[in-house]
């Protein structure tokens, strides 16, 4: 991949899968397909609101070995996607836990112990089904001090992990800024309210190397909001190189030019 593709680059990304979502997803995934947009990044729940825990549904399993087969890459999105913590008690708190997101932000309050527990749990149903695992992308994007102790603590080797305005890259937690785009899709006000910060984010999207479309199984619930979906992707198709997110991750720590092995560099290389 040249160093031009890499500069303008977009990640498809379906949330929340999981045998419950899988419907809806498999609907988000096939619009990717008929569109040519992939890979894609998949964020899969292991125990999604405490129901159907991925190990037990052989479909579930079979469908994203398919898709991990063509070249998608599979993360580990939370555990329960349930942020069942103390209500918030900050303003900020508020807006983040219950109007950004409706009690789902998993990994907003939980105590490093609670995380823990967690995230090991995510990391053995990844590694009892084989499947590669490189990024965490806490629910809502919502990471409290007590989670990022625990990753730091877990002992697994994450690359990334992501927040809303951009990706973590382990284990230093260096940012590298992007873009991002999703819908909050289930009343007409939020419609409205995320079509603006849409727009907006497009607007500034062109400072930005990565542009992360961020999907949702709710989305496919409002013929608008895919009819949205399917016109933004073929236009940002028509600018940016789809690549996973750990294919993107792994791109900033390639370096970016191929220096001529001349003797002088080599010196210049050596004294540095
Ligand atoms: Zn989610």
């Amino acid at each position: 991949m040249s160093h031009r593709e890499i500069d303008r680059s977009v990640a498809f990304v379906v949330h929340d899968a999981a045998p419950r979502t899988w419907p809806a997803c498999a609907q988000l995934l096939q619009m990717l397909d008929d569109l040519g947009a992939g890979p894609v990044t998949i964020l899969v729940v292991p125990h999604y609101h405490y129901q159907d825990p991925i190990a037990k549904d052989a479909r579930f399993i079979a469908a994203l070995d398919r898709r991990l087969a063509r070249g998608d890459e599979l993360a580990l999105h939370g555990f329960h996607h349930r942020d069942d913590e103390p209500p918030p008690r900050t303003l900020r708190g508020f807006v983040e836990r219950r109007i950004l997101t409706r009690a789902e932000g998993e990994f907003a309050a939980l105590n490093e112990a609670a995380a823990a527990w967690r995230l090991a749990r995510g990391i053995e149903a990844f590694r009892v089904l084989r499947w590669p695992l490189h990024g965490f992308v806490p629910p809502a994007w919502l990471l409290g001090e007590g989670s990022r102790v625990a990753i730091d603590r877990c002992g697994y080797p994450f690359r990334y992990v992501s927040a809303r305005r951009g990706i973590f890259r382990l284990p230093h937690w260096r940012l590298a800024r992007t873009a991002n785009v999703c819908y909050s899709p289930d009343a007409r006000w939020r419609r409205t309210l995320s079509r603006a910060l849409i727009r907006a984010e497009l607007a500034r999207a062109h400072r930005r190397s990565l542009l992360r479309v961020s999907l949702h199984p709710q989305d496919v619930h409002c013929a608008e909001v895919l009819a949205h979906w399917r016109t933004l992707i073929a236009e940002v198709l028509a600018q940016r190189t789809p690549v996973t997110k750990e294919q993107w991750t792994a791109s900033l720590d390639t370096p970016r030019y191929e220096y001529p092995a001349t003797a002088d560099r080599a010196s210049t290389r050596v004294a540095a």
